[in-house]
């Protein structure tokens, strides 16, 4: 560990003008990434300069003053954060506030390219639970899906986690025609291997080449469809997030739904999320940002980090708008999904 890591002392609770307590953030570490998934990137993604990004050390300084702040769990995406160079110095350096019992949980979503590699050096930094993202378990549209993607890569990826003791969650982004077909046989697959299994609504991010109309499938339809095979329990299960889950009766398994078009989940949002640049976004559906990079460069203390982050959350929005019908399939922000990490 180096000499400028710092153990927060406690400071004021970061509470919104909504009464709702900010414990959560999720971080992006870079807006990189091996794939290029449909509805996520173009084919021909323009990247951040290196020099734009925030160093690890300024990753941790950051992370660390909203632990200090109250944020209890952490999670660490991108981009694919796993391509970050040298990324688990960040981990390894982020796992002393878990020791410390300031933070709670230590976590990551990955697309799994990259987990046969890390998974072991994961569990020994104290993270137990991961979201692996996989949209289908058919190797050729899996190529299609992520433009590159390797599906044993990432089966073997998701395996090497199960062994390392983390519990992997699996989220799938349901696509109208294209994974449609396989969501049975992805719920089975999950539940047998003691996964959980959640679908998401493809939300209206960033301009991509395919009509988002066209990849909509709304959770309510998916959910009515699965009804005709499975028994499903409502349950109070949560995870922290923004999922509801149900019981499966015949598998014994969990299925989350996260639908943000659909159900508006807002009201109980404890969340919030940086970009690998230090831009903090109070909402994922809104364009009000505010720039940490600044504040963390401009002086060795932590003071005007800590001043400009309790004054970006006084002014958290209620809510987001994002609709996704024919007249409106043009993205509801401009940012890609890989800039906030999902
Ligand atoms: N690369 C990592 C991965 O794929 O898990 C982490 C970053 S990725 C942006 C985080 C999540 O966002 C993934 O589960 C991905 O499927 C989801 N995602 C990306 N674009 C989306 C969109 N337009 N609508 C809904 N989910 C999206
Ligand atoms: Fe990469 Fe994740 Fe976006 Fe796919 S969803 S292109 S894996 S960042």
């Amino acid at each position: 560990m180096s000499e400028s890591i710092r153990v927060p002392s406690p400071a004021q609770p970061l509470v919104d003008p909504f009464g709702r307590s900010i414990t959560y953030l999720r971080v992006s570490v870079t807006d990189r990434c091996d794939f290029r998934c449909v509805y996520c990137m173009s084919e021909d993604m323009t990247f951040l300069p290196k020099k734009d990004l925030l160093t690890l050390e300024e990753l941790d300084r950051l992370c660390s003053a909203f632990v200090r702040q109250g944020v209890r769990k952490l999670r660490i995406t991108g981009g694919e954060p796993l391509v970050r160079r040298d990324i688990m110095t960040l981990f390894a350096n982020l796992s002393r506030h878990l020791q410390s019992g300031a933070l709670e949980e230590l976590t990551l979503t990955t697309n799994g390219s990259q987990l046969a590699r890390y998974a072991a050096d994961l569990a020994a930094c104290g993270v137990k639970r991961i979201n692996v993202s996989l949209d289908t378990l058919d190797p050729d549209k899996f190529k299609a899906i992520t433009r590159r993607g390797d599906l044993g890569v990432v089966l073997k990826g998701v395996e090497a986690a199960q062994k390392a003791g983390i519990a992997v969650k699996v989220n799938a982004v349901a696509l109208k025609g294209v994974n449609e077909d396989e969501v049975e046989r992805m719920i089975n697959w999950a539940h047998a291997g003691g996964m959980d299994m959640t679908f998401i609504e493809v939300m209206p991010m960033g301009d991509i080449e395919p009509d988002r109309f066209d990849q909509y499938w709304p959770l309510k339809q998916l959910r009515a469809r699965l009804m005709e095979t499975y028994t499903l329990e409502d349950i109070p299960y949560r995870t922290g997030g923004p999922a509801r889950y149900v019981r499966v009766k015949e598998t014994g398994g969990r299925i989350g739904f996260i639908t943000p078009l659909t159900h508006n989940f807002c009201e109980s949002c404890n969340r919030v999320r940086v970009t690998c640049t230090g831009t903090l976004y109070m909402c994922l559906g809104q364009e009000d940002a505010a720039d940490l990079r600044a504040p963390l460069r401009a002086s060795e203390s932590d003071e005007p980090l800590d001043a400009a982050i309790a004054a970006a959350i006084a002014r958290k929005p209620k809510g987001h708008d994002f609709i996704i019908d024919r007249e409106t399939s043009r993205p509801a922000v401009g940012r890609h999904m890989s800039v906030t990490g999902g």
